[in-house]
């Protein structure tokens, strides 16, 4: 969910720079040894040889080579099987695989091929090929690691709130949505909170805007520090607004998630001249919780949580109060 996209960012390998990295797995040293042979003068190449097929799926983990040469005849394991293992694997899900086989049988072939495998070569292939088709792979795994990573750091920056590095509204409402059809199929609770600062145009007022991006950064992440589990979200959905969702979140559960985002904000000790209620910035909260069911909507306890914490203003602001989703607006 948002632990994916809010994932931290690995810088991909740079395009001029990367490393072309072979692992050859084959239980014949011999092999190995040709192999080594050839590439011995390519620079640019790497070559790592793991004789126990056994290992192989633990050094390609650690080695994280461009790509795997691959015997189709070991002793301990049928080559299929480790190509499919290759494949079942996380960090090699996508690593190129030439299959190596000591004859050209085409049922052999599309076998490998339908496992996964990238490409398949006679044993002992040509020296120029074998280089050539290693590099042809490398280049086209590195590109695609690229492109997924570029892919992400945009889906992110498409999801963030730039000034406090949280979710954006869009995301909040993307995730609140899932979260509902998922509470609506598993008949979990929800909890969604919002909170508003108090008094935040007296601050800008008084301490200048630049200030008050500042504040709203601080109480980003002070509300940020109220969430404890993994699976919960914290959005900023406008100006000095902020939201939260907490998936399996009864009543209790997400009214104590928001004294938690109250205190926290307090604790801050940001000083706030200005605030009729406090010397220092607080905020006013709307907490709710419901099980998701067909008679309302996840856009109606967005409202309902509005509500309350239009009610926490009216009854004095720095307060929770928790809306009610029993009285349902007449439809
Ligand atoms: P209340 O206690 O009733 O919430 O009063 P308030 O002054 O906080 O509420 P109001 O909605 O009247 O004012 C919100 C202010 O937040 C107005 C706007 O200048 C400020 N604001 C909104 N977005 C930003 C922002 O990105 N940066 C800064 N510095 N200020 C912002
Ligand atoms: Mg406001
Ligand atoms: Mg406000």
């Amino acid at each position: 969910m948002n632990d994916e996209i809010y994932a931290p960012y690995e810088q991909p390998p740079d395009p001029d720079s990367y490393r072309v990295s072979v692992l050859l797995v084959d239980d014949q040293p011999i092999i190995a040894e040709a192999v080594r042979r050839f590439l011995a003068d390519e620079e640019d190449i790497e070559f790592h040889y793991c004789q126990d097929p056994a290992r192989a799926i633990k050094m390609a983990s650690e080695i994280r080579p461009t790509l795997i040469l691959q015997d189709l005849v070991m002793p301990e394991i049928d080559g299929l099987t480790l190509v499919r293992y290759f494949r079942a694997n996380p960090s090699t899900r996508i690593v190129p695989i030439i299959v190596l086989s000591s004859k050209e049988e085409p049922k052999v072939k599309s076998e490998a091929f339908a496992m996964g495998a990238n490409d398949y070569l006679v044993k002992l292939p040509d020296k120029i090929e074998l280089v050539a088709r290693i590099r042809y792979h490398s280049r086209a795994y590195v590109n695609q690691i690229q492109r997924d990573e570029a892919f992400r750091a945009l889906k992110k920056l498409s999801v963030t709130d730039p000034l406090t590095n949280i979710a954006n509204r869009r995301y909040f409402h993307e995730f609140l949505e899932r979260e509902w059809q998922r509470g609506l199929r598993n008949k979990t609770p929800l909890g969604v909170i919002i909170c508003d600062i108090d008094f935040f145009k007296l601050y800008n007022d008084s301490y200048g805007h630049q200030q008050g991006d500042i504040c709203l950064k601080s109480v980003a992440s002070a509300l940020k520090k109220a969430l404890l589990r993994p699976g919960d979200l914290v959005a900023r959905y406008g100006g000095e607004e902020f939201v939260a969702v907490l998936p399996e979140t009864d009543e209790e559960g997400t009214v104590n998630v928001a004294e938690r985002m109250n205190s926290n904000v307090e604790a801050l000790g940001l000083s706030h001249e200005a605030s009729k209620v406090a010397d220092h910035v607080t905020i006013s909260v709307g907490a709710v919780s419901a099980i998701p069911a067909s008679d309302f909507s996840a856009d109606l306890m967005v409202s309902a949580a509005d509500k309350a914490l239009y009610i926490a203003k009216e009854n004095g602001r720095n307060r929770v109060v928790r809306g009610d989703l029993k009285k349902k607006p007449a439809s």
